[in-house]
């Protein structure tokens, strides 16, 4: 029974293999290890996202996600299928997404932080973990709650290629809006023109300063980055402007040292700035999240993109690809077929 497990409390940037390691040493036989009420769970894709990073500190220090503990496995959102059950709500076959340990088979006793999924449309299951999951419900219902978008209106969007940015920009084009996606490869740049970006460039290669005086002024931001990519925005705001403050990985890794120099633009431009966590809005667009957005990723209106790491011992260079950003699109780790 492979699995993950947290090993050191990194410093700067997380280091495969040491950070975290794949171990074998638990050995289960799963056709005959007790369940005692409860159900086994083959983990088939896990999903390496940014605040990873965030859950790998003292667990003294606060935050909004719970600390990875030194020696346990590492979990995060996942799609596993059950294989065994003696759970009565919990059927053989079933498919669940939520939270799963990093570990080839998992033993619950109950259906706390998971969901059972319904795949009507016969959706790949890694999509769970993607457009249809976390990352996927981040845009949609960020941009519900805090765009006030108005057909016209012009936003701009900060890792535009990513699984949440490439979703903002797909929204935003069918609310009509002028969409600025930037990115960090030609590759990213090319997938943000294919989903209707009407700029799209590559802010390694072309400063974000020019672009948005000659594009702008913005009036959204949709901000991933954080640094000086917020200032860019920051000045080339419109009166009235919203900034939607979903990420800041620019600082993930350096313990958010980056100084912002334009804040008074916030005062200067009336601008609203709406910092958000994805897990306080759930309940007010789970429903309409499930009804919207599956239909339109099975008939193709909605697109995406996966960056797949094949095998449960990739995840640490998955994590650490996804914070150094030389991920091509959404990191999935392929654990396992279903
Ligand atoms: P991605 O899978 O796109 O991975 C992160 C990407 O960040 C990289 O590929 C890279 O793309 C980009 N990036 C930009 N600047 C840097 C930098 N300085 N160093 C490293 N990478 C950089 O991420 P997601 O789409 O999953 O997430 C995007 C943002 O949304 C993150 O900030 C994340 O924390 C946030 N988020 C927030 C949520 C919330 O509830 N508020 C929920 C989910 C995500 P590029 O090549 O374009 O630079």
């Amino acid at each position: 029974n492979g699995r993950i497990i947290f090993n050191s409390i990194p410093e700067g940037f997380p280091v495969p293999g040491e950070t975290t390691v794949y171990d074998t040493s638990d050995t289960i036989d799963i056709d005959t290890v007790t369940l005692d009420g409860g159900y086994l769970i083959k983990t088939l894709e896990l999903s390496i996202d940014p605040y990873m990073r965030g859950r790998m500190r003292a667990p003294s220090k606060k935050s909004y996600s719970d600390p990875y503990f030194v020696g346990k496995p590492l979990n995060g959102f996942g799609v596993g299928a059950v294989i065994r059950s003696e759970h009565p709500e919990v059927q053989v076959g079933d498919h669940l997404s939520g939270y799963l340990d990093h570990q080839q088979y998992i033993i619950k006793k109950d259906l706390k932080g998971l969901q059972k999924i319904n795949n009507s449309y016969n959706l790949p299951w890694s999509t769970f973990i993607g457009v249809l999951g976390m990352p996927g419900k981040t845009s949609y219902m960020a941009w519900k709650e805090f765009s006030h978008a108005k057909k016209g209106e012009t936003v701009f969007v900060s890792t535009g290629a990513g699984p949440v940015g490439s979703l903002v920009i797909q929204l935003a084009k069918r609310d009509g809006l002028k969409v600025i996606g930037s990115a960090g490869s030609d590759e990213k740049v090319k997938f943000m023109k294919e989903i209707g970006a009407d700029v799209a460039f590559n802010y390694k290669t072309t400063k974000t300063t020019e672009v948005l005086e000659k594009e702008g002024p913005i009036d959204i931001y949709w901000d991933n980055v954080g640094g000086e990519t917020l200032d860019a925005a920051l000045n080339a705001a419109n009166i009235y402007g919203r900034f939607i403050e979903c990420g800041m990985i620019s600082g993930y890794n350096n313990g958010h040292s980056t100084g912002i120099k334009n804040l008074f633009q916030v005062v200067a431009k009336s601008l609203t700035v709406s910092g958000f966590i994805i897990f306080r809005l759930e309940a007010k667009y789970g429903d309409e999240f499930y009804k919207t957005l599956p239909p339109l990723v099975a008939s193709g209106e909605i697109k995406y993109t996966e960056d797949v790491y094949n095998g449960l011992d990739k995840v640490g260079d998955a994590i650490l690809a996804v914070q150094k950003g030389t991920n091509k699109a959404k990191a999935i780790v392929h654990v396992a077929d279903d």
